[in-house]
């Protein structure tokens, strides 16, 4: 078996692992190289690949691997690739988060795609509320759930649930005639669901792979506390109850552990959740599912806060009269929690907070990456100008760097090859594997 990492080597994100045996190639994800992305270009100031192209710009800069038989006709007429049929069996996501799945809509059409039930949806719902697509109705789409016994080629695939924030992350345990290979997707060890990845853990040890491919977003340098979920909820319980004002909420989109903590916060200090269309959205499409969400038309705690727009989505015209306008947050301000993405901070333009506190759960900038820190900067202006406490509560997705390697502990496989991180050569049994480099197991 044939192992080649085509992202995901010494970065963080825009994992695309290829395994093949004999004639039969898989990729287990397929995302979207944010570091390198943001080396040559800077999408929010509108410097952006040019998407009529296809992968033209992105093969300029070496963004996504040039390779017969894997994309589209659409995604290299441009390309001096040229296009050849499927060369591929199939790829396999282990979850909705765009730096495993963002680089999809350049995938040959007829390369079918697996992916979780839950990815699934969750995809579908981020394609209906924004303008982000993954697949289309020419897609070859299959879903899987825990323990599915999946055969593609010479290749048996069983995905195992892991926790992460996003709901529906899976790791995989792949074994070719030649070899066993482990990975883990990106996974934690504090979160609200630590079992699903014990059970990962444990089924990748009795697996006994000769390789486990490992996230490692957290190892080396990284100081800030290993908080849990529930530290999380604690503190801004706190926030929530001593606050005179407003409370704003901001999170990750697809983080519905953060969604369920800014619940029962605001519950338990008797306000309203105020969510988006788009999180109202989705909670209803995954609302069937035993993950245990509200139904947000339907729930006494929970307002749904329809932005003001000159088009809407189809979602939203048929839910309009449910929802609140900006007049009524302002009006119930003192009595709500207001879930608030970076990007529609002009909301409070509108909503007019009089003072109040806003909770940032999700990750601090990170210093050396010049954009972050100028949001940083325009989040402080915003926070001053409403007089808005602000309060940094955030527990990290990723495993710390003492699970990962209690994980690889408990896992011994006999070689360790990193993903997902910049400290590849701190990792244990290490097979440091660059860009395009390959392993024979
Ligand atoms: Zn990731
Ligand atoms: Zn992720």
């Amino acid at each position: 078996m044939k192992l080649t990492l085509f992202g995901g080597a010494g970065e963080i994100g825009g994992n695309k692992i290829l395994l093949e045996e004999g004639k039969s190639r898989i990729f287990l994800d397929f995302g979207q190289s944010f570091t390198l992305l943001d080396e040559y270009f800077v999408p929010e100031s509108y410097l952006s690949p040019r998407e009529r192209f296809g992968l033209k710009d992105y093969f300029e800069f070496g963004l996504i691997p040039q390779i017969p038989g894997l994309y589209s006709k659409e995604a290299v007429e441009h390309t001096s690739l040229g296009y050849s049929s499927p060369a591929f069996d199939a790829v396999f996501i282990t979850h909705a988060h765009n730096d495993h799945v963002a680089h999809l809509p350049y995938l040959h059409k007829e390369i079918p795609i697996y992916m979780g039930e839950t990815t699934k949806k969750i995809l579908d719902s981020t394609a209906e509320m924004t303008t982000q697509k993954y697949f289309d109705e020419e897609n070859i789409v299959r879903t899987f759930r825990s323990g599915n016994e999946i055969e593609v080629g010479e290749f048996k695939v069983v995905p195992v649930h892991v926790d992460h924030s996003v709901p529906g992350a899976y790791g995989f345990l792949v074994e070719g005639k030649s070899g066993r290979v482990a990975y883990t997707g990106d996974i934690r060890k504090h979160g609200q669901r630590a079992d699903m990845s014990e059970e990962f853990v444990k089924k990748a040890e009795e697996f006994e792979p000769d390789v486990l491919i490992i996230e490692g977003t957290r190892v080396g340098g990284d100081s800030r506390k290993n908080h849990t979920e529930k530290f999380v909820e604690e503190e801004s319980a706190k926030v929530a109850q001593n606050a005179k004002g407003i409370v704003v909420g901001m999170r990750y989109p697809k983080d519905l552990d953060r969604f369920r903590t800014f619940y029962n916060i605001a519950k338990e200090s008797g306000r309203k959740l105020v969510i988006s269309t788009k999180t109202a959205h989705l909670l209803q499409v995954l609302g069937g599912d035993s993950i245990g969400l509200p139904d947000p038309f339907n729930d006494e705690n929970i307002e749904v806060y329809c932005r003001k727009m000159k088009m809407y989505k189809k979602f939203e015209k048929e839910n309009m009269e449910k929802c609140a306008t900006f007049e009524q947050v302002r009006e119930m301000q003192k009595e709500c929690v207001f879930e608030l993405d970076f990007y529609y901070l002009t909301e409070l333009v509108d909503v007019k907070p009089v003072g109040g506190e806003l909770i940032h759960s999700m990750s601090e900038p990170f210093e050396e990456e010049p954009l972050s820190k100028i949001a940083d900067g325009v989040l402080k202006n915003w926070c001053t100008h409403f007089k808005l406490n602000s309060h940094q509560l955030h527990a990290s997705g990723h495993a710390s760097e003492q699970e990962i390697f209690g994980i690889i502990g408990e896992i011994k496989p006999k070689k360790v090859i990193p993903v997902h991180t910049k400290k590849p050569e701190l990792f244990p049994k290490c097979a440091q594997l660059k860009k395009g480099e390959s392993l024979e197991i």
